[in-house]
């Protein structure tokens, strides 16, 4: 490629789009290798409002708005020792944002991916990266494949976006994997479904059944579609034991509230699956590269946080490349203090998680148990209160990234909430 770039991103997802996008903002030259031609297939649905503000600061959000997603405005959950059904809102909590999303992601992420188009950054679609350059130890620019060629690309730094792939961080690093969270997930689509009780309109349904738990996401108001998965340990699936799609069903029928949802629907599409998900890198940056979203890490989708983490992470791994490039003198306190903040982010979620999933707890529990979080005694001494800015993704707080910035030489927060 003659062209020259600044920082080489790889995937177009909401992780990619949005490091990109912020950089070419911040007056970088930023090309975007993407495997697939958008829009396409991805799952994760269900968006809480944590991040919002990172897409005001792209300047996407009207045009999320525009997109006619349905409103999310909280969660409706069956779970905990009783099994009942309660509910909380993101409007409990003071905060800009009261609503979120729930998202088709193949319109999702092509909004994403073409703002960023709009903001300066080069991307090109259906160029599948191999793997990276190296100079010694150091990343200098990759290997992709596009419409039959080879191509060798270099820049300054390099940043995997690339999902669940990690298409160079599994060359660069290992992964440490939560074993107890090995789980796999099922799912598939309804239309015609019905609504949940009046006060919870537009929330995800979370409901819990004795070998694992549904998610219920509107994606679509006029064709009353719900995505609904099914996630259970992956140890529950054994030679001669029912297989998942069985599992799936008798849960349904076992339901107290999925199966009013599903009464008189029509299942429209096939089932999906995947499997073993929830990982962290042992290393999310090194010499010419950083990784982010999902290819840093990805904690189960109990809390629909997926898509949070990976812009919130994105934000900050677009703060400390700025600084990297601007500053070399900066560059190794911005990269470190990125890793650490990606590891408080992901710790406190993975935490949160693994209690949550503990069946004998109940309601009262949880919102104590979010209330004595790092810094949220404080700022959320009501436990609700807390437990509805842990959903939110308020998780991810000011503290957690202290990246020096490029213009400054004191430490400041680059996520604000
Ligand atoms: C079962 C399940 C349910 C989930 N539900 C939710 C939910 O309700 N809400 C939520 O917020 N999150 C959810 N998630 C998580 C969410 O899907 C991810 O966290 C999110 O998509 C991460 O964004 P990303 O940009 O890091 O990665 P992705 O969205 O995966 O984007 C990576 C991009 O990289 C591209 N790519 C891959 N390999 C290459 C290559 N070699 N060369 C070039 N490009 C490449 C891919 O095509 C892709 O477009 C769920 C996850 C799972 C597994």
């Amino acid at each position: 490629m003659a062209e020259e770039f600044d920082v080489l991103v790889v995937g177009g997802g909401p992780a990619g789009s949005t490091t990109a996008g912020l950089l070419a903002q911040r007056g970088h030259r930023v090309l975007v290798l993407e495997r697939e031609r958008f829009p396409r297939y991805h799952i994760g649905e269900s968006l809480i409002t944590g991040m919002l503000s990172v897409f005001d600061e792209l300047g996407v959000r009207e045009r999320i708005e525009r997109a006619g997603f349905p409103r999310k405005n909280g969660l409706s959950i069956v779970w905990g020792a009783d099994r009942t059904l309660w509910n909380v809102n993101f409007a409990e909590i003071d905060g800009p944002y009261d609503y979120s999303y729930h998202v088709r992601r193949a319109e999702f992420d092509e909004i994403l991916l073409d703002h960023a188009r709009q903001l300066g950054v080069t991307v090109v679609e259906e160029a599948t990266v191999k793997e990276p350059i190296l100079d010694g130890g150091h990343v200098t620019g990759v290997r992709y494949e596009c419409g039959g060629e080879d191509v060798e690309v270099t820049a300054p730094l390099v940043i995997d976006a690339s999902g669940q792939s990690r298409v160079l961080s599994r060359r660069l690093t290992t992964v440490e994997w939560a074993e107890d969270l090995r789980n796999i997930a099922y799912w598939t689509y309804f239309e015609n479904t019905a609504d949940l009780p009046a006060g919870q309109l537009g929330n995800i349904l979370v409901e819990r059944v004795t070998h694992g738990w549904f998610w219920a996401i509107p994606v679509d108001a006029v064709t009353r579609r719900l995505s609904v998965g099914y996630v259970t340990p992956t140890a529950s699936l054994v030679a001669g034991g029912p297989a998942i799609g069985e599992l799936y069903d008798a849960g349904v029928a076992e339901s107290k509230q999925l199966k009013l949802l599903l009464d008189g629907a029509t299942r429209v599409g096939d089932y999906r699956s995947t499997r073993d998900w929830s990982y962290r890198g042992r290393a999310v940056t090194g010499p010419g590269w950083l990784s982010t979203g999902d290819a840093s890490g990805f904690i189960d989708p109990l809390f629909s946080g997926g898509v949070c983490l990976a812009v919130l992470g994105a934000d900050a791994a677009a703060a400390a490349a700025d600084t990297a490039l601007r500053r070399p003198d900066l560059a190794d306190r911005a990269m470190r203090a990125y890793a650490t903040g990606i590891d408080h982010m992901v710790s406190s979620f993975l935490d949160y998680v693994r209690f949550f999933y503990d069946p004998t707890r109940d309601r009262e529990d949880y919102f104590q148990q979010a209330r004595s979080m790092a810094d949220f005694n404080e700022r959320y001494p009501d436990a609700r209160a807390a437990f509805v800015a842990v959903i939110s993704g308020r998780l991810a707080m000011s503290e957690l990234f202290r990246i020096p910035r490029a213009d400054e030489t004191a430490l400041a927060g680059s996520v604000e909430t």
